[in-house]
């Protein structure tokens, strides 16, 4: 299974080197086949001692240049980054990424031959209209995405269960996994929306489901080492 914690706009360098001590301590008995990725925000990246994944949440489409406030390649190189979160529903609602911008994110790291955890999910309005209506939605965020890829790890985030404390329930879960594992095939897939440590197994017990993107709950390393142990 895989373990991913976005840590979005919280924690510092300091209290990631913390987090990943404790979390490396306590995570001493999980199965070897279980990985753990973290996005720590990118003042703290840094070459940390552990077993983990660091990721980043985000990164520019270019080696270096001018992009203000933006990183490139050369800053994810001096620390020896290979992986990234691309299409989270946040960037792409308040950052305003588009598709389109997307595409060519997900083509620029995929030529460097980055792992990409590439987020997909849809808004309430649309869960409302029905399952056909949802299927649509998250196809059409494939568009321009190369599914095949053999780095790629997809994250199925419903943005209503984002930081609401309210998951999708498991037969949600299970047939959107089931419809989008007909179309990526082998391609892990990550169920993220407020998953925590009281429905963790539940989650995970779920056909189609390879791990989870776990926001809120991940903040704690002690949680969130739970969750990873559970
Ligand atoms: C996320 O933002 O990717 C996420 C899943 O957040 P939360 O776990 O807080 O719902």
């Amino acid at each position: 299974m895989i373990f991913a914690g976005n840590f979005k706009t919280n924690h510092t360098r300091q209290s990631t080197a913390l987090y990943i001590k404790e979390l490396t301590q306590k995570t001493k008995a999980k199965k070897e086949e279980d990985r753990i990725i973290l996005f720590p925000p990118l003042t703290a990246i840094d070459d940390y001692e552990s077993d983990f994944t660091i990721g980043v949440q985000n990164a520019y489409h270019i080696q270096n240049g001018a992009y203000t406030g933006e990183i490139g390649l050369e800053q994810l190189d001096e620390f020896g980054i290979k992986t990234i979160l691309i299409g989270h529903s946040e960037r792409r609602e308040h950052l305003g990424e588009s598709q389109e911008l997307l595409t060519q994110k997900f083509n620029f790291f995929k030529e460097e031959a980055f792992e990409i955890i590439y987020c997909i999910g849809e808004p309430l309005e649309v869960r409302k209209k029905g399952f056909e209506a949802v299927m649509k939605y998250l196809l059409a965020q494939f568009d321009g995405i190369d599914i095949a890829y053999d780095k790629l790890i997809i994250a199925y985030e419903p943005i209503w269960a984002i930081g609401t404390g309210r998951s999708a329930t498991v037969e949600e879960i299970s047939s959107t996994h089931r419809a989008l594992k007909n179309v990526i095939k082998e391609t892990a897939l990550l169920y993220g929306g407020s998953a925590k440590l009281s429905n963790i197994k539940e989650i995970l017990s779920i056909a189609g489901v390879d791990g989870v993107l776990v926001g809120s709950a991940s903040l704690d390393a002690d949680g969130f080492s739970k969750m990873v142990l559970a």
